[in-house]
């Protein structure tokens, strides 16, 4: 039987370590402060807006949410962007997804300004990640590498498997396992038997919303499987991978709830710190 993955225990352990950075900026007299834009009533992003709101309040980051009706036009979206962006009060923006179909979000998210983009999402933040350069890098795939690290996970030379290729997930997981050179297989919906790639990874990263699709039969013995799915089902909340079924045959994995989604949050505030820090120093080298 394989180990779990306590993503909650190391997202606290990653809050200490956020506490101790906002301290040190407190002491150069900067109140980092993280403002999210909520568009609209979509339940899931209430209560992930509640649970960032919480974590910011855990670790003394400020944080403040712009509600605004689904009805809004994009102008007056960019517009309330634009303000947040020349106030040196803010240091990190983020936009909830979904946003309503009227919006084109590609534009909203491009037009926050890249060095206050938390979220990661931005084409000049994507470009930095493509190219080996540190800007700031979505959260789930970055909390998704400080899990392998922290659990002395080797990705050098090994075989990751990612499951599923969003702009917001798939795609930047893959980048960054690339980047610490591991050889990166990318399956996805067109995928023609995609068991027959996993079952090879020693790694496999799943993040694509279908309970129940990792089986035993996906994965080899003693991989690593981190289970990036949200599912909510009439059961409770679960992920992409059968769990206990997994865990007999793998070395470690990640429970869902408890794993990957606190990580994400985790890195939501570091990534709020650094770019406070790196506006504070005006670092804008690598940003
Ligand atoms: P998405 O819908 O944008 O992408 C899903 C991907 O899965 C697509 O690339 C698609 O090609 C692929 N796919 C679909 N069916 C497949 C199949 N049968 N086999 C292989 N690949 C298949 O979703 P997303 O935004 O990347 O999110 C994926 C999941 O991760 C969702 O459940 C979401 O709620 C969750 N999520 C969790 C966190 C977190 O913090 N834990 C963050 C973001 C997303």
């Amino acid at each position: 039987v394989g180990e779990v993955l306590d993503g909650k225990a190391l997202a606290r352990r990653v809050e200490a370590q956020v506490i101790a950075r906002v301290a040190a900026l407190g002491a150069q007299g900067v109140a980092p402060s993280l403002h999210v834009i909520l568009v609209g009533e979509v339940h899931a992003s209430d209560i992930y807006v509640r649970h960032k709101q919480r974590a910011c309040a855990r670790v003394s980051i400020g944080s403040h949410v712009h509600r605004l009706p689904a009805s809004v036009t994009q102008a007056v979206l960019c517009g309330l962007i634009a303000e947040l962006n020349s106030d040196p009060q803010v240091h990190g923006i983020l936009v909830q997804l979904p946003l309503p179909d009227h919006i084109q979000a590609h534009i909203v998210l491009n037009s926050v300004d890249h060095l206050k983009d938390v979220d990661g999402f931005h084409y000049i933040n994507a470009g930095h990640l493509a190219t080996d350069r540190n800007g700031l890098a979505p959260c789930t795939p970055k909390g998704v590498m400080r899990m392998l690290t922290e659990h002395g996970v080797t990705t050098r030379g090994s075989h990751a498997v990612v499951v599923g290729r969003s702009r917001v997930v798939g795609r930047p997981m893959a980048a960054m396992l690339l980047a610490e050179d591991a050889t990166v297989t990318i399956v996805h919906r067109h995928t023609a038997g995609p068991a027959r790639y996993t079952s090879q990874g020693d790694i496999v990263v799943v993040a694509v919303g279908r309970p129940g699709l990792i089986t035993p039969h996906w994965v080899k013995h003693g991989a690593v499987v981190i289970d990036v799915g949200i599912n909510r089902t009439e059961h409770g909340l679960c992920g992409d991978v059968q769990f206990d079924a997994v865990l007999d045959k793998a070395k470690l994995v990640s429970p869902v709830p408890g794993g990957v989604g606190p990580m994400t949050i985790a890195m939501l505030l570091e990534n709020t710190c650094e770019a406070a820090e790196r506006q504070l120093t005006r670092r804008r080298d690598d940003l």
